[in-house]
């Protein structure tokens, strides 16, 4: 089981069985959605995916037609989103709290990304384990 939960940790899920690949998709739904350059998803089957607290707390917005994404009402984070009627969530997989061994594999939605995002040059950044400072 690999676990998460939204950032106040009312909502909480575990998924089950084999994880699929790690897309990060820059539409513009999931920019808004997310507040972010970019979300990080990958299809979990429903039957795999389950709500273990905070579930009357997901509420859900129809980005898209048939399109619903689900949210914790309480601190705003995506937890998943549901194209009726397919049979898998898109699960938001930063609000993982364990590792699901797999790894990204693919960015999607490209021609939407935000233009302030380098996607050639961004493996080439400075990275830091922290802030970037020694602030405390
Ligand atoms: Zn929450
Ligand atoms: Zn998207």
């Amino acid at each position: 089981m690999i676990k998460g939960s939204c950032l106040c940790g009312e909502v909480k899920y575990a998924i089950s069985g084999e994880m699929n690949d790690i897309t990060h998709c820059h539409c513009t739904s999931c920019r808004k959605a997310h507040g972010a350059a970019f979300s990080s998803v990958s299809a979990v089957p429903i039957k795999h995916f389950h709500i273990l607290s905070g579930e009357k707390l997901l509420k859900s917005y129809e980005s898209s037609p048939n399109k619903r994404r689900y949210f914790c009402s309480n601190c705003g984070s995506q937890i998943y989103a549901h194209r009726d009627p397919q049979e898998h969530y898109i699960v938001r997989l930063g609000t993982l709290d364990d590792d699901p061994k797999v790894r990204p594999t693919n960015h999607i939605w490209v021609s939407l990304k935000a233009p302030w995002y380098d996607i050639e040059h961004d493996g080439k950044l400075k990275k830091f384990e922290t802030w970037p400072d020694k602030r405390s």
